[in-house]
């Protein structure tokens, strides 16, 4: 099977070299250049655990090659796959379409043969329709069809999530199609993992559907953690108390700083318009929105207290800004709340991440790099540990202490315990959801 996959952004090159891994003729195209140029040198442009060995494997192999030459690659592909960006419109919440129906366009023209066009994007509901309307009008006489197959990859797990699925999502409109598609799942579904075959429609809204169940999950258990912190219960023991009940289940079930990363605020949004489209409030999913933004809002007041109610000349060590461990992915990272506030009030900030550096120093202006944690404390007024990376799990916390000026820290991930803080010379820590040490 020959596959052109149009974006090489977390999904697409992702998902391009994993059909590679299973013995498709993938062409990997982006009109990046520097992306491209990079890709043919054999770098990986993102930080993904384990892409960088498979993408080798798989160039040597002669299955897998890069171009910005969208024609070629589609007019000799038997499935081209949209896997472009589809941010958040400006002003209204909406998904931007734009780069879809641009990618849409260009397809139309270059389809030889029958070809199907499978859009991997998370698109709203309708969109396939309207992809296949704008390829018709483009070529009336292409021979086509189009499909729905949207990614539940993980960032920082992406590859073991593609090639061991929890469910593999089709749309389909034929047989043919259909037929197709499952020829390039093929080597899946031999290994058992299930695909769901439905109608175009609902394969748009199992996305946004799930997205927006797992977003409600994680700020359900986010606004229990506050509720833990007035009448002295512990989120930790809730969460493993509810979670070992087998209809709940205990993951994302862990309360932190609000959701963030590439997808669950985009598609929240997204979610909650096509609902006010269709004179269908969505008020879960609105209400989702509105309280993650209160519980981010929130973690700036908890580092304001732990600073005595003052930003200003303070020196603040910052563990970790990409939005979750084991990606250089920083959208919408609660550190983008966070970080701006405290130099805004006047705080010096110091940061350390293993992989958010690149992304983040035109993000976060002001702030000094640093690429060790040790480092990153010494004299601070405060450590703010925001993201999970395994190298901030198993600190020297008697070191962090010592290090420091005044030896606070605000714990918004619960990796440590306050006895814990407290043994080590900590005067004050504070976490989420469990008893502080103020
Ligand atoms: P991304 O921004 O990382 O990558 C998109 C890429 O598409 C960019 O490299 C861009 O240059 C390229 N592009 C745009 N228009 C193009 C065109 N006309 N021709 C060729 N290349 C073009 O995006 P992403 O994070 O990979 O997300 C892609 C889609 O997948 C989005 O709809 C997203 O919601 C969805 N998704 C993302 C994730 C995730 O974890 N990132 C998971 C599931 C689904």
């Amino acid at each position: 099977m020959k596959i052109a996959m149009i974006g090489t952004g977390y999904v697409g090159l992702v998902s391009g070299v994993c059909f590679s891994d299973f013995g498709h003729e993938v062409v990997c195209v982006d009109k990046n250049d520097a992306k491209i140029a990079m890709l043919e040198a054999g770098e990986v442009p993102i930080y993904e655990p384990g892409l960088d060995e498979l993408m080798a494997k798989n160039v040597a192999a002669g299955r897998l090659t890069f171009s910005n030459d969208l024609a070629t690659a589609v007019q000799e592909a038997d499935a081209v796959f949209i896997a472009v960006g589809t941010p958040t419109r400006r002003g209204d919440g909406h998904a931007d379409l734009t780069y879809v129906m641009a990618a849409a366009e260009e397809i139309a023209v270059n389809l030889r043969g029958y070809t199907v066009v499978v859009t991997k994007s998370t698109v709203p509901v309708g969109t396939n329709k309207q992809v296949k309307h704008v390829v018709r009008k483009a070529n009336p006489e292409a021979d086509f069809d189009v499909a729905s197959n949207p990614e539940f990859l993980r960032e920082g797990a992406a590859i073991d999530d593609f090639m061991r699925p929890d469910r593999v999502v089709v749309g389909v409109q034929t047989e043919r199609a259909e037929e197709l598609m499952g020829d390039i799942y093929r080597p899946l579904f031999l290994r058992d993992f299930p695909v769901v075959y439905t109608d175009l429609e609902s394969a748009e809204t199992i996305k946004y559907a799930a997205n927006a169940f797992l977003a409600t999950k994680i700020t359900f258990i986010n606004e229990i953690a506050l509720l833990c912190e007035r009448v002295g219960a512990d989120i930790k023991s809730v969460s493993k108390g509810m979670g070992l009940d087998g209809r709940i289940g205990n993951k994302f079930l862990h309360a932190g700083p609000g959701y963030g990363g590439s997808c669950f605020p985009k598609d929240t949004k997204a979610l909650a318009r096509i609902g006010q489209d269709v004179a269908t409030p969505l008020q879960i999913t609105e209400t989702v929105i509105k309280v993650n933004e209160e519980i981010k809002r929130r973690m700036i007041d908890k580092v304001l207290d732990l600073c005595e109610g003052s930003f200003k000349g303070k020196t603040i060590a910052v563990l970790g800004v990409t939005f979750k461990p084991n990606t250089d992915d920083m959208r919408e990272s609660p550190a983008l709340t966070i970080i701006p506030a405290m130099i805004g009030g006047g705080a010096k900030v110091r940061v350390v991440d293993p992989q958010g550096r690149r992304e983040g120093e035109d993000l976060l202006p002001g702030v000094q790099w640093t690429d060790d944690a040790y480092k990153a404390v010494q004299k601070a007024h405060a450590v703010v540990l925001l993201t999970e990376w395994n190298e901030f799990r198993a600190l020297d916390l008697k070191r962090v202490a010592r290090r420091m000026e005044t030896p606070r820290m605000a714990d918004l991930r619960n990796i440590y315990a306050p006895q814990d803080a407290k043994k080590a010379g900590f005067d004050a820590y504070v976490c989420i959801g469990r008893p502080d040490m103020i």
